[in-house]
């Protein structure tokens, strides 16, 4: 079985068809899927979802995309949600730079505000770097020993993958690593820990290689988990088997 550690399944692209979706990515294997806030109203529909469906779980938080809209009332209505038992992460939090969408004050006051957050409720991050490795570490090392969590759709070299792990956080990877031009990231996917790896979708976005151009969803995360197996020289079974235990160990659910 695989676990999509990052999905997006309250997004209206899937209003039309979330039900077949949700039998397909069970006929993939795909058991578990985490689906991830990133704005007040999508970390809202993310719990519903776990609530109404059996091995869906839930993280609640702001994107950096929305930081400008990030207020002491959200932060509260976080804090609030965040109480449901099918909440198993802050997330997706983090910084934007290629987008720029909300100031990178907003971002960086956010990101912090939201790391102070999971460290009082004990929960792990989900944290989205685009852009950003530099200023990301750095902030993360001022949480150093205090908050743990993954690194999504994971786009850095070998060496700040080594960095993120120092600081206590897996690495994650989507669709992009299936990509044939992605040396970085193959070379990233060969040499990490085992032990460390997460992969995902980030449905509807970044479907892999053989579908690329259409709506990704969590029953296309087989060919990402294959492609990282085939570049470490594993099987299939031992690449799946390794990162359900990972993910199962971060969110802590069964
Ligand atoms: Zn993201
Ligand atoms: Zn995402």
């Amino acid at each position: 079985m695989l676990i999509d550690s990052h999905a997006h399944l309250q997004w209206a692209s899937f209003d039309a068809d979330r039900e077949k979706v949700i039998t397909r990515a069970r006929e993939a294997n795909v058991k578990n899927i985490v689906n991830i806030g990133y704005d007040l109203d999508g970390s809202e529909k993310a719990v519903e979802l776990a609530e109404k469906y059996e091995g869906l779980y839930a993280t609640v938080g702001i994107h950096p995309h929305n930081a400008d809209r990030f207020n002491e009332k959200i932060l509260e209505t976080l804090r609030s949600i965040s109480e449901n038992p099918k909440v198993v992460a802050i997330g997706e939090i983090g910084l934007d730079y290629y987008r720029n969408l909300s100031s990178k004050d907003a971002q960086q006051k956010a990101f912090e505000t939201q790391l102070i957050l999971a460290q009082e409720l004990k929960l792990p991050v989900v944290i989205h770097d685009r852009d950003a490795h530099a200023e990301v570490l750095k902030t993360l090392s001022k949480f150093k020993g205090k908050t743990n969590g993954v690194m999504h759709c994971f786009s850095g070299s070998p060496e700040i993958a080594e960095q993120c792990i120092r600081m206590d956080y897996c690495v994650s990877f989507a669709g992009p690593v299936t990509f044939p031009n992605a040396y970085k990231l193959h070379e990233t996917a060969k040499t990490i820990a085992l032990d460390k790896i997460l992969i995902e979708t980030d449905c509807p976005w970044l479907a892999p290689q053989n579908m690329r151009g259409k709506r990704n969803e969590p029953a296309f995360l087989p060919f990402t988990a294959e492609k990282v197996a085939i570049l470490r020289g594993i099987s299939l079974d031992e690449l799946a088997e390794a990162t359900t235990k990972n993910a199962k160990q971060l969110f802590h659910f069964l």
